[in-house]
């Protein structure tokens, strides 16, 4: 069949789908062309489904299928350092996963056996267009994968049985999901977010990601793995998102504060974002300057939580007026009659049995304490 020097080219052509990824459109073409051994297909093309699959050898793919190299590029992931570009999305590496291969099968079952890329994304589970989960499995039980010899069914299952479609459950919607899909280009109807419609995707969706973690976890130091979270954080990373689209932060962020005041006595001495724990180092390294929506419900949210006004999420303002008096040594009734005497304690906010003093104010209490104990040397 092979002729020495000329690639075999399989007699079935197969239509390019631009949502297809290439070891889908593999399957696919071995498929409709007869062929049940994936590996034994790629062979007699001269190569292997694994290098065909990275995109090392897409020159046998397009003479085999006479879909141009150029096409076929753009449907292969690649990766550079910890992102990933795919079908033209920069998203984050390890939000792909085609280890295994997850199918709707309503999908599946309507057009041609044809895989979206979508569905190698982790924070996708549900198909927008059937309302149905994702499926790893094959209907015997088996795991799928891009090394199956039909795009419908595992390599152990040789019938020619289609799975079986799960019948349309009532099952909740999904915002979030349907948001990204629509943001990478699917004709999904969605409402504006103007907290994220601006945002390059992959930050928008690391963006709901980090509420999603503080939703979940509460207060840490560390960031919990996403993978420790109920349903790879699914759940949680829709309702992050319609606190977003409802523009209240509040009900995500009390907790975490509430968490940080159990294991310290004053929220004064930090900077704001820090009684958000692990967010706080997130916050300057992805959030920073990059996000201005968000930032205007986070400290308004803040504002609520710790009981004065924030004005920078990442800038100290105020300070306790009773770690200012343990500064200057002096009783804390002194320094309110030193702020008196200044007529700038009304300027100080009461917090409980403390007060929340401006950190220029402070800084006015220190000169002051500063040049009377110079005065008496
Ligand atoms: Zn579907
Ligand atoms: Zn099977």
């Amino acid at each position: 069949m092979r002729v020495r020097g000329e690639q075999w080219v399989p007699p079935v052509r197969v239509a390019n789908d631009p949502a297809e990824p290439v070891p889908a459109l593999l399957v696919r073409f071995a498929h409709v062309n007869g062929w049940i051994g994936l590996r034994h297909f790629c062979k007699l093309l001269g190569s292997t489904p694994e290098k065909i699959g990275n995109g090392s050898d897409l020159a046998t793919l397009a003479t085999a299928t006479r879909i141009p190299a150029g096409e076929l590029q753009s449907k292969i992931p690649v990766f550079t350092g910890k992102s990933v570009s795919y079908f033209g999305h920069r998203l984050s590496a390890e939000w792909l996963d085609t280890r295994q291969r997850r199918i709707c099968p309503g999908c599946m079952a309507e057009d041609g056996r044809n895989h979206r890329f979508w569905w190698d994304l982790k924070f996708i589970d549900r198909c927008p267009d059937h309302g149905i989960a994702l499926t790893s499995r094959c209907a015997c039980g088996n795991v799928l994968t891009y090394t199956d010899a039909d795009n419908l069914k595992c390599s152990s299952c040789t019938d020619e049985g289609l799975l079986d479609e799960p019948a349309k459950v009532d099952v909740p919607p999904r915002p979030f999901q349907a948001w990204c899909l629509a943001k990478m280009g699917c004709a999904v109807p969605v409402d504006p977010v103007p907290a994220l419609d601006n945002l390059p995707l992959m930050l928008a969706i690391q963006l709901v990601t980090a509420v999603a973690t503080l939703l979940d976890g509460g207060f840490s130091r560390t960031r919990p793995a996403l993978s420790a979270m109920k349903d790879g954080g699914i759940h949680a990373a829709e309702r992050a998102f319609e606190l977003l689209v409802q523009e209240d932060l509040q009900i995500a962020i009390e907790p975490v504060v509430e968490g940080f005041r159990h294991g310290r006595a004053s929220v004064f001495e930090i900077a704001p974002i820090e009684a958000l724990g692990w967010f706080a180092d997130e916050y300057a390294f992805k959030f920073a300057g990059n996000v201005p929506d968000f930032d205007r419900l986070l400290r308004h949210a803040l504002t609520h939580c710790l009981g004065f006004p924030v004005a920078a999420l990442d800038r100290r303002e105020h300070l306790s007026l009773r770690s200012l008096a343990r500064e200057v040594r002096a009783p804390m009734e002194a320094v309110i009659l030193a702020l008196e005497e200044s007529e700038t304690f009304g300027q100080c906010r009461p917090v409980g049995d403390d007060y929340a003093v401006p950190t220029s104010v402070a800084t006015a209490i220190r000169v002051q304490w500063f040049n009377a104990r110079l005065a008496h040397l």
